[in-house]
Parts: structure tokens; C-alpha cells; sequence
């Protein structure tokens, strides 16, 4: 067997070095041979630079303005493709990876000219205020998706989005949007960061998301430490979430279905309600184990390796440099172990808890972020407990409504 698989690996070598005619071949040869397994969703910081100054920024620190060598990221991709005949998301991130268009331009443009090219779907996190024709062309050529930061209405976005001057960005973004849904290209949706600031005014941010004709938005919790007064209170957030859950509900009954919203966060918990033993499709983050090292892995803009590009710059999470370490090894890391049996069937805490399989609140970082990297947080409970308790509580009991089970398999078609 070792054999076999040494042999495979050498006539593979050989099929990289020859003409691109036997680009298809090898292409076959490794859809054939070689398993659809490691990571899937890879995210490039591209740069640690951005053009705003965001209140919340975990970046805001650190910002060296550097930048990634695209041929750093067709290391990685190369030797991903070789590993596994999986489809992978190359997700550009930063910073800002617009502040470095020409860079993001050059790694796709690399990696579309690799043979393994069509199992590469590329996306792009930006905050949507350097939308320009010439990102708009790129977008077009590579067939990027794309998602936009949008925290809620104009007061309650441009409390936190500011430039470096200050001033809020929230206009900035709108004509951002409204440009790339101009040319019908928002195929990802919006990401609203949810901190104190915004999680009673859900409703707020589903009505201009309706006002903006978009299908799909996706909620993230603020990242932060316990003293931050952004951190969102657990029960001002679960309510501000049980009434966008209602409002979801009104519209989507209401609603054609082709104007019908999905909000990732709720489509997440009712996926792992309907199908508790199944990897939850939909967010890697609620699957137990999360995907940190194993579905998912991030790459600075040094060639730094981690388990999840939240828990960049955090030791236990450093899988190894691309630049100096091969593929192979950074992936066989015993760290990725302790990630991947991090779950809450081992946490102590959680061990009586009846909804421990539906519960999201297992993300190491933002573990690390709330309770501090040197606390005792591998053995913590999420400090978001209450809040998925309130809301598994109130989806389980609505799920017993004919009416709403309609609205929630709506929001599951296609997703088994
Ligand atoms: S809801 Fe609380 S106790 Fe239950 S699994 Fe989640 S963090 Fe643990
Ligand atoms: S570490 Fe957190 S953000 Fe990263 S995959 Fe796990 S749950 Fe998701």
C-alpha cells in the first residue's frame, strides 16, 4: 500500500512537470486516486493594511501594511490540490484585501491557471467601501463571491466603521453595495458584526436588508474581552434575535420566494436541531468539533499557518510556515489535534447541558478573546451560554408550531 501510494506520488511529480495537454489528465488522475479530505475553506490575509479604522478592529494593533507574496499562496494551493480532490474556497481576507487589489488580482490569476482551477471558488470579505470598476471587472473574471461588511442602520454602523478620520463610513458602503448589486453580483451577502451597539436592532438591519433585495445575511458576534463595552449582553442579544427570528418568519411566509431572506446564524441552529448527528453544513463553526485545523486553515501574510484565521497569532493555534515547512507536515500537527477533539462533550461544565449539540458557542477564540489566551478557557463554558440556552429553548418550543416547522423547512431545503 505504501508502495502503491509512493508510486502514485512520483507519477503525479512527473504529470506537474509536462505540457499543459496533460493538464486534464492529471487532473483526472488525481480525482481518481487521491481523497476528498483536510481543509476545504482557506482564508488569505492578504494584508494586514486597511483603509479604515474600525473600532472593534483586531487588527488595529498590529497593522504593519504588510502584504502576501502571491506566490506563497500557489505554494499552499498547489500543495492542498495534490493532497485532496476536494472543492476549495480561496477567501481572500485581511485588512482590507481591496487596499491590495493588484495582489488579489495576481492570486487569482495564479491559481486559475493551475489545472485543479474549477475546485477553486474564490470569495472576498471586504468592508465595501473601495468598490470600483476595476474591482467589479475582477469580480466578473474570477467569479468571485463576495460579502460586505454592513453593521445595521446609518447610526448604528457608523458608531464603530469609521475611516481614519473618524467619519463613518456607512454611505460609503451603501454606494458599495449598491454598485455591485448593480451588476448582480452579491452572491455571499452581508456580515453584520453584532456588538453592544447593534444586538437590540436586528430588525433594523433586516429591513434594509430587505430594502437592498439581499438574500442572505450573516451575523458574527463581537470578539472581545470581558471589561469591552462592546461586548453584547447575552440577553439583550437573544432578545434582539428571538424578534429577528420573528420578523424573519413574518416575511418569508409573506414573501415570494424568490424575495425570501436567510439569516446564516438561525438557518445554523434549526440545522442542528432538525439534524443533531450530522456535521452542521451550514456553519463549520457549530459542528463539534468546529473546523479550526481540519475543514478550515488561515495563511498570513508572512506565510504563517493557523488552525482559523481567528486564532491568528495565537501559539497553540500556529501550524507552521509554508515558507519553511512542507504541506504535509504543518497538516499533520498535533495541535490540530487539540482542536479537533475540543468539544463540549468533554467540557466538564457543559457536561449536564441538554442542548450541548446545538450549542454554537464553542469557538476557541472567542474563548481566548472573552477570558484571556493565558486563563484557564480550555475548561470554560462559553460566556455566551445564556444566549444559546434563551434561543434553543424558544426555536425547539416554536418548532412544535405547524406554521413556523414550515418557515424552518423552507430555510433547510437543499441543505441535508
Ligand atoms: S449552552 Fe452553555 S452549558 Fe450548554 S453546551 Fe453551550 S456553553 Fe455549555
Ligand atoms: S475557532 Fe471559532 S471561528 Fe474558527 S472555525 Fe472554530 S468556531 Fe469557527
Amino acid at each position: 500500500m505504501r508502495m502503491d501510494m509512493d508510486n502514485m506520488k512520483k507519477d503525479i511529480a512527473i504529470l506537474k512537470n509536462t505540457s499543459s495537454i496533460f493538464k486534464t489528465m492529471r487532473a483526472n488522475y488525481i480525482s481518481k486516486f487521491i481523497p476528498s479530505q483536510g481543509p476545504h475553506a482557506i482564508v488569505i490575509k492578504v494584508t494586514d493594511n486597511c483603509n479604515l479604522a474600525c473600532r472593534y478592529c483586531y487588527r488595529e494593533n498590529e497593522r504593519k501594511k504588510s502584504v502576501i507574496d502571491p506566490d506563497t499562496v500557489l505554494s499552499l494551493f498547489d500543495q492542498l490540490a495534490e493532497s485532496s480532490n476536494s472543492e476549495m474556497e480561496c477567501i481572500l481576507h485581511g485588512g482590507e484585501p481591496l487596499a491590495e487589489m493588484e495582489v488579489c488580482r495576481e492570486i487569482c490569476d495564479k491559481i486559475n491557471n493551475r489545472y485543479y482551477a474549477p475546485r477553486i471558488q474564490f470569495r472576498i470579505q471586504t468592508n465595501g467601501t473601495i468598490i470600483n470598476g476595476e474591482v467589479i471587472d475582477m469580480i466578473k473574471k474570477y467569479n468571485i463571491g463576495i460579502g460586505v461588511s454592513l453593521d445595521g442602520v446609518l447610526d448604528v454602523h457608523d458608531k464603530y466603521r469609521q475611516d481614519c478620520n473618524g467619519r463613518g463610513t456607512f454611505d460609503t458602503v451603501m454606494q458599495g453595495i449598491n454598485k455591485l448589486k448593480a451588476e448582480d453580483l452579491l452572491s455571499v451577502g452581508v456580515l453584520c458584526t453584532v456588538a453592544s451597539h447593534n444586538s437590540h436592532r436586528l430588525v433594523d438591519f433586516l429591513e434594509l436588508a430587505k430594502q437592498l433585495s439581499l438574500s442572505g445575511v450573516a451575523l458574527s458576534p463581537f470578539s472581545g474581552s470581558a471589561d469591552s463595552d462592546m461586548t453584547p449582553d447575552n440577553k439583550i442579544y437573544a432578545k434582539g434575535f428571538r424578534e429577528a427570528v420573528e420578523w424573519l418568519e413574518h416575511h418569508n411566509l409573506n414573501a415570494e420566494p424568490d424575495k425570501r431572506m436567510r439569516l446564516r446564524e438561525l438557518d445554523s441552529i434549526i440545522y442542528s436541531i432538525i439534524y443533531p448527528d450530522t456535521p452542521n453544513k451550514i456553519s463549520m463553526c457549530y459542528g463539534l468539533p468546529c473546523g479550526a485545523g481540519t475543514k478550515h486553515i488561515s495563511i498570513e501574510c508572512d506565510g504563517r499557518i493557523y488552525a482559523c484565521d481567528c486564532l491568528c497569532d495565537i501559539e497553540e493555534a500556529f501550524l507552521g510556515n509554508i515558507n519553511e515547512t512542507a504541506l504535509a507536515d504543518i497538516l499533520g500537527s498535533p495541535k490540530i489535534k487539540y482542536f479537533s477533539e475540543y468539544t463540549s462533550n468533554n467540557l466538564e461544565e457543559c457536561s449536564e447541558c441538554d442542548i450541548k449539540g446545538q450549542c454554537g458557542g464553542h469557538c476557541p477564540s472567542r474563548k481566548i478573546a472573552y477570558y484571556g489566551e493565558n486563563s484557564d478557557w480550555r475548561r470554560k463554558r462559553s460566556h455566551q451560554c445564556n444566549f444559546y440556552q434563551e434561543i434553543i429553548a424558544y426555536l425547539r418550543k416554536r418548532m412544535k408550531e405547524p406554521s413556523f416547522m414550515q418557515f424552518a423547512e423552507e430555510l433547510m431545503k437543499a441543505k441535508k
